[in-house]
């Protein structure tokens, strides 16, 4: 009997120690109050675009992701921090030498595939609360379809950054003319709403730079911008939707920013991302200097 309950208690003690001896495979969601989360439809007006993978992952960034350091919870905005005073210069170098840091200090934040009706005016409500400045990188076919918001975009005093007339994430490969075209069209869809705007940069579909978007970037004076923190708040296949991508772009925000980081998010259909700015944004402007990049365009390094 004695010996019997002892080899019970070896057992159980083996398999308590096998367990904490394994690493914990997936990142502890620090559980955000449930009143914070308060974007939890997706409009379905349009078919959700492919959304941005990092094509040239370095190694560190391929690794398991941090986990989720949320320290405040994300239910009214208090921005403390300094306001922008360095200018972003062009530094580099992502894909194909594409701009993926801001070449100085400053922190970029990107938002991508817009505008959107409903997520839109809520990132820019966001970004007003906390005195940011950021870039959006739109689609010609959203703006046109969405002028208002470009307006206000620009009025607000974020900088325009061309994406493409409907984000076709093989437009590389369509040849100069068709993608001299494509990138035509949509500064001109902005500038039709915004006359006065400059789109100095331009984004490609997906990160899939090639060449000939590069050739026609110099032709149109566009700085090809790449990123340097990718949010991947596109890929709810991997870390789900709601509280669970909530917590999962708040640590790789958290994780992964660094003094020159062009952070790439997504206000098109990203509702997980609205939420996560609630703590997202206060934590930034805590510890970096947040900039638009320059609406004249970038200075040469
Ligand atoms: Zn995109």
């Amino acid at each position: 009997m004695t010996a019997r309950l002892a080899l019970a208690a070896v057992v159980v003690i083996g398999l308590a120690g096998c367990t904490s001896a394994k690493p914990d495979p997936v990142p502890s969601a620090t559980p955000v109050p449930s009143a914070s989360i308060v974007e939890s439809a997706e409009p379905s007006a349009e078919p959700t675009p492919t959304g941005e993978a990092e094509p040239q992952a370095s190694p560190a960034r391929s690794q398991a992701p941090r986990p989720p350091r949320i320290t405040t919870p994300p239910i009214a905005l208090n921005c403390t921090g300094s306001q922008p005073s360095d200018r972003p210069q062009a530094g580099g170098a992502g894909p194909l030498g594409t701009v993926k840091t801001t070449g100085n200090t400053t922190v970029a934040l990107t938002f991508d595939d817009g505008p959107d009706p409903v997520n839109t005016p809520k990132v820019l409500d966001l970004l007003r609360q906390c005195g940011v400045k950021a870039t959006f990188c739109v689609n010609g076919v959203k703006a046109q379809a969405n002028p208002t918001l470009i307006r206000r975009i620009h009025n607000d005093g974020h900088t325009l950054c061309n994406h493409t007339w409907k984000h076709i994430t093989q437009l590389g490969d369509y040849g100069v003319d068709l993608i001299r075209q494509d990138l035509t069209d949509t500064n001109n869809a902005i500038r039709a709403i915004v006359p006065d705007a400059r789109v100095p940069y331009f984004r490609a579909p997906g990160g899939r730079w090639t060449a000939d978007y590069l050739s026609v970037c110099q032709e149109l004076g566009m700085t090809p911008t790449h990123w340097d923190v990718d949010t991947r708040d596109w890929e709810s296949s991997r870390w789900g939707k709601g509280e669970s991508m909530v917590n999962h772009i708040v640590g790789v925000v958290q994780g992964q920013t660094r003094p020159g980081s062009i952070v790439l998010m997504h206000d098109y259909q990203k509702p997980d991302t609205t939420t996560a700015l609630h703590t997202a944004l206060p934590w930034l402007k805590a510890r970096f200097t947040l900039v638009a990049l320059p609406r004249d365009g970038l200075p040469k390094p």
